[in-house]
């Protein structure tokens, strides 16, 4: 897979450890960001209350998502926490393919896996602005049971020492700050000279003619 063709959209991965605010800030993210999608990740994790088949995640069993692992169906896979999760090759090289900007939602494993196979791929780390913050933030969401909650805490620290392999890092003190920087950080790919050049071919022939 390749998105070197500067028509073909930028793939961006967000990572950041549980109760961070990931899901919020992308999921806000994609309200307000014109031509931006969202991969849609296959999990053996159970549902969430609320959490809808397809739309969330691709809710799948281990026996499904290993052969899914044999078909070389996932660009990354990866276990979190006990369950599996994987990215769709295919369902993202057609959104990319179609020019969309495509962001993956994944964990540390996933993203490394993927910035190997896709070096142009733009890493983004989102880090909580205390440890404390963390902790309550997974507290109140309350939609876990307490002894996964405390599991997930102690995963992440480990994650996120990772950030350190990422291309930009975002504090999520202040939602709407954050939900800026990442949008800057999109802007700033969508303006480089190849894209904008393949987007504005007729203008710019137009304003060159001498
Ligand atoms: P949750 O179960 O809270 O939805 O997600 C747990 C962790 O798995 C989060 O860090 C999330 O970003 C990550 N995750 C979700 N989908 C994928 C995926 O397709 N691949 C990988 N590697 N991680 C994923």
């Amino acid at each position: 897979m390749t998105n070197t063709n500067p028509t073909q959209g930028t793939l961006f991965i967000i990572t950041a450890a549980s109760g961070t605010g990931k899901t919020s800030l992308v999921k806000e993210l994609l309200a307000t960001t014109k031509n931006l999608v969202v991969s849609v990740s296959h999990t053996t994790r159970e549902p969430r209350r609320g959490e809808i088949d397809g739309e969330h995640y691709y809710f799948t069993n281990r026996d499904e998502f290993i052969r899914l692992v044999g078909e070389s169906e996932f660009l990354e896979h990866a276990e979190v926490f006990g369950n599996y999760y994987g990215t769709s090759k295919t369902a993202v090289n057609d959104l990319l393919s179609a020019g969309m900007d495509v962001i993956l939602e994944i964990d540390w494993q996933g993203a490394l896996q993927v910035k190997k196979l896709i070096p142009q791929a733009v890493m983004i780390f989102i880090l909580p602005p205390s440890r404390e913050a963390l902790r309550s933030r997974l507290m109140n969401r309350n939609q876990d049971a307490t002894k996964v909650i405390e599991t997930r805490l102690a995963g992440a620290v480990r994650e996120m020492q990772e950030y350190v392999n990422f291309d930009y890092v975002v504090i999520n003190d202040d939602f709407d700050v954050a939900l800026s920087e990442i949008k800057s950080i999109i802007t700033a790919y969508r303006l480089a000279i190849d894209k904008q050049t393949a987007r504005h071919e007729k203008l710019i022939s137009q304003l060159l003619v001498s």
